[in-house]
């Protein structure tokens, strides 16, 4: 397919907003913003490779490229509205092309997104999306809101994503102890079925759209979980001005992971595997009964895992009590 094939086909599958005053088709999209709301908005790419396998199906592909980036809107507390998408293909076959989009608008019309243009070039599998919302003024979810004291929640679990990554022997995406990559552990059950299990939390993450508005007025701070626990938490606290404490025990992990890894390999998984598009945030103890209904509202399990104390950086973990010391601390881009 020439350029103009491939957008014709995106443009007759994506279906517009109200709000769209002009989509895909001119030299640039008009859009229509809500009186008295600010503009949220957010771009992540997604490198074949580096982001997801190499044999990551097309229709998988299509729905992460979005779903990283409404992650990002919804730590944001905002409501998504129109996105961009940006398309490197070696090989622009019908097939994949159909693929991708069946996956990326499946997932943008479960949150009422328009796709209201992009660009497409030839060169390595790449994808990189911009998302816009919207969100009240001066409501949304900030890195820097959080003070000592206060409780540290995470969404769902922790560690699958990763967890699926090790299993496909992924050594060079998945974390690493130096020089030996998680095994599968005192695996019970067929890794198989575990994997099947897993996979798809690497491939098809939840974005918390619902949970991150809801948490708006009751979470002091929040961020979305994309390279790990330990590095993101430290985001989280060098903006705040907080340290934290977290009891690797405490870390909420689905009963595949438990299957499939010993505590000592689950651990690592949890706190420093990435692509878990869970939600961390931050709220005062005597907020800990709203955020049980915020958590009900979204339909996603939430999970005390430590606490902010006064520092600056670290987030020391334990486990029984004890300190525990990270091999590294996530995934890092131009790392070597
Ligand atoms: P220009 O040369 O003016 O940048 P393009 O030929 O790249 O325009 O794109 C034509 C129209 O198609 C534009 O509205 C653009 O936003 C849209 N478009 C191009 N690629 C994509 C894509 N991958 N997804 C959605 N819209 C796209
Ligand atoms: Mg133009």
């Amino acid at each position: 397919m020439a350029e103009f094939d491939l957008i014709d086909r995106i443009r007759s599958r994506a279906p517009a907003r109200a709000d769209v005053v002009l989509g895909i088709g001119d030299d640039a999209a008009v859009l229509q913003l809500p009186a008295g709301r600010q503009l949220v908005v957010c771009t992540d790419a997604l490198n074949a490779g580096v982001h997801f396998p190499h044999d990551t199906a097309a229709t998988d592909i299509g729905w992460k490229a979005l779903a990283v980036n409404l992650s990002d809107l919804a730590a944001m507390g905002a409501e998504p509205a129109w996105c961009t998408l940006s398309l490197s293909l070696p090989d622009p076959g019908e097939a994949w092309l159909d693929g991708f989009l069946d996956g990326f608008l499946e997932l943008a019309a479960l949150h009422r997104v328009s796709l209201v243009g992009g660009d497409t070039t030839c060169g390595p599998l790449a994808v990189g999306v911009t998302v816009h919302g919207f969100v009240e003024p001066g409501r949304a979810l900030l890195r820097s809101g959080a003070r000592p004291g206060e409780d540290i929640w995470v969404s769902g679990t922790l560690g699958d994503a990763a967890g699926a990554l090790a299993l496909l022997g992924h050594a060079d995406l998945a974390p690493a102890e130096e020089g030996a990559a998680p095994a599968p552990g005192a695996a019970e059950g067929d890794p198989a079925g575990i994997l099947a299990t897993l996979r798809p939390r690497l491939d098809r993450p939840t974005p918390r759209v619902a949970l991150g508005r809801t948490l708006q007025g009751t979470a002091s701070a929040a961020l979305d979980l994309s390279d790990g626990l330990l590095a993101d938490l430290g985001h989280l606290c060098r903006a705040s001005g907080v340290g934290a404490e977290v009891a690797l025990d405490a870390l909420p992990a689905s009963e595949a992971l438990h299957a499939a890894f010993a505590a000592q390999q689950r651990h690592l998984l949890q706190a420093t595997g990435g692509d878990d598009y869970e939600l961390c945030f931050t709220a005062p103890p005597a907020m800990a009964e709203r955020i049980g209904a915020a958590g009900s509202a979204a339909g996603v399990a939430l999970t005390r895992i430590g606490r902010t104390i006064p520092g600056s950086t670290a987030t020391a973990f334990t486990v029984d009590g004890r300190q525990w010391q990270p091999p590294r601390s996530g995934y890092m881009h131009f790392a070597g």
